[in-house]
């Protein structure tokens, strides 16, 4: 059947028996006006799910060091809802991995766009039954496969999923993409994917900022927090302030939905002073090479002081996020004395609901006040430009060039293992490394060693890495903080779940063992019965080993099961048991 005529065929179906079924949006009168200037298919995608859109996370919202590369569609707190395929197409990727995405499914459809369905429980009959036979080949949990054009072909609305909870994900949910292709996401709502949405984004703080160290803001050179005043409609107002020179402004806002309560971001913002256009930022699409500027993007010393993203409306050096666009003065007023101006900050939800703060500026020329607190322990400055080399008293901390964003003044102390490196609060644009010298150390001892990262008030040793070379050991971080040469002697934990030595499992559907390592952590593991390797499918957060024994790997009366886990530094264990199934 030619393309055409299928999706028509689906089109009508969904129309003459579940037009509230599928949450999307087909021509109507919104989206033709709409679509005008939007260059994406409007009817060419249809949901991924059988069940309402009801969105727990939105594109391009604010997450830790990424912006949300997808839709998070809720699954009614459960696993196991089907996932269909979006359009006709092949799969063109399928990767399985502990974190991240987990079980992800990509699908290549013939206009140049994927869509990627993530964090799934299992695939579909036929790409569960094809990638089953890769990790058998393999001996491996974790996969990736790039199946060709001819290989797995999927038509539209064709059962390819269901959705879960692997991977790094947080709760069940469907993780929904679309990719164009150069491989940048780009929002699904933009594609005629509808959520509803009536409620207008919130403003909860703004910030105003100093561009240099001459601008004054309220008689101060540092940021200042500007009370905010709630109107009616979503229209806000700030106290009347004072400043000088070059200033900036940041604000936190997020949208919510009608029918959850979940946080998320925006689809808009602009800004306005006296008139003129100052910046944008649009959330509609971006490169993952550049995702990782968030953390440039966002007050990242804020975030991770008070778990609060102020997202500045101003651009920075070494800040190449696309997602920033129409600037004037990289955003940045210029406030002359004895004058009266306008700031106008206007945010936007995909639905065009809107709220937007006003800010009164007074023009000002005054006296500078005395800062609030200034940081006397921070003495040694990271380069922008060269390699930094800060040294410990048997290690050494190196910065290359562009790791932070500019020259910063960090804290530095040592004692004897432990580096005292300032703490979390400078984005880094890449790894930086840390090197232990260990010619002090016994030959027994350093096979257990490893570079811990101490978190908390506990100060608990984590695992960031033990790369060895010669007599030195290395690990890479982007983040500051304190870390230690720790050492791990304890072997990984392994404890069957639901099942004894020496029973008899014929009815069961599943064998399961929890894993554990106190110290570096897991490294890998590896199960056989009767020798041969068996599928086990590991989850990170609950430590969960589990083989289904529908796999039909499994075919003798007497097995002996064999699961071999071994830590990060190389301590490994062994669980043996017996039993029968027939
Ligand atoms: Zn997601």
């Amino acid at each position: 059947m030619p393309k055409y005529l299928l999706l028509r065929a689906v089109q009508i179906n969904i129309f003459a028996f579940m037009p509230k079924v599928f949450n999307f949006l087909f021509l109507t009168l919104i989206y033709t006006s709409l679509s005008a200037q939007n260059p994406y298919p409007q009817d060419y995608f249809q949901s991924p799910m059988d069940i309402p859109i009801i969105l727990s996370g939105s594109f391009a919202e604010l997450r830790s060091n990424h912006f949300h590369s997808g839709i998070d569609i809720k699954t009614k707190g459960k696993e196991g809802v089907k996932v269909n395929a979006s359009a006709d197409g092949y799969v063109s990727r399928i990767k399985i991995s502990h974190f991240g995405y987990g079980k992800a499914l990509y699908i290549t459809h013939p206009n140049g766009y994927t869509t990627v369905y993530a964090h799934l429980q299992k695939f579909g009959p036929k790409i569960e039954g094809f990638i089953k036979k890769l990790q058998y080949d393999k001996e491996s949990f974790e996969v990736e496969t790039f199946p060709k054009n001819t290989e797995l072909l999927v038509d539209q609305g064709e059962l390819v999923g269901y959705s879960g909870n692997t991977g790094g994900s947080g709760g069940p949910h469907l993780h929904f993409e679309i990719r164009d292709n150069q491989e940048r996401p780009i929002n699904p709502m933009l594609f005629g994917v509808k959520a509803k949405d009536s409620k207008r984004p919130r403003i909860t703080n703004v910030y105003a900022y100093p561009r240099d160290d001459q601008a004054l803001i309220n008689g101060k050179n540092e940021v200042q927090q500007l009370r905010l005043i709630p109107a009616a409609n979503g229209v806000y107002q700030t106290e009347k302030i004072t400043a000088y020179g070059e200033i900036g402004f940041g604000i936190v806002s997020y949208d919510q939905q009608d029918l959850a309560p979940n946080k998320n971001g925006l689809s808009h913002i602009k800004t306005r002073f006296n008139g003129t256009d100052k910046l944008e930022v649009d959330f509609k699409r971006f490169s993952f090479s550049e995702t990782k500027h968030l953390n440039r993007f966002i007050d990242y010393a804020v975030y991770k002081d008070k778990n609060r993203r102020i997202q500045k409306l101003f651009l920075e050096k070494n800040n190449p996020l696309s997602l920033i666009t129409n600037l004037d003065n990289n955003g940045y007023c210029k406030i002359e004395d004895s004058t009266f101006s306008v700031y106008k900050i206007l945010v936007k939800d995909f639905d065009d609901n809107t709220a937007s703060v006003r800010i009164p500026i007074h023009g000002l020329n005054g006296e500078m006040l005395p800062k609030a607190k200034e940081n006397n322990t921070a003495k040694h400055t990271i380069s922008e430009s060269a390699t930094t080399y800060l040294q410990g008293q048997n290690s050494t901390v190196t910065f290359y060039p562009n790791t932070v964003y500019e020259d910063t003044n960090i804290s530095f102390k040592y004692s004897a293992d432990t580096l005292f490196l300032d703490v979390d609060r400078v984005p880094m644009q890449k790894n930086f490394s840390i090197s232990y010298n260990l010619d002090a150390y016994q030959d027994k001892d350093i096979d257990h060693l490893y570079i811990a990262r101490l978190y908390g008030y506990y100060k608990k040793p984590s695992y960031i890495g033990a790369t060895r070379k010669g007599n030195e050991l290395s690990a890479r971080t982007k983040t500051l903080g304190s870390f230690v040469l720790a050492s791990d002697t304890e072997a990984p934990k392994i404890k069957p779940v639901n099942f004894q030595n020496k029973k008899w499992l014929s009815n069961y559907r599943y064998l399961k063992l929890k894993i554990s390592d106190k110290e570096s952590g897991i490294s890998n593991y590896r199960a056989t019965v009767n020798g041969k390797w068996i599928l086990m499918e590991y989850d990170y957060k609950t430590g969960m080993l589990v083989h289904d024994f529908n796999d039909e790997v499994i075919n003798e009366t007497t097995n002996n099961l064999k699961v071999i886990v071994t830590d990060n530094v190389g301590n490994s264990s062994t669980f043996d048991a017996v039993f029968y199934r027939k």
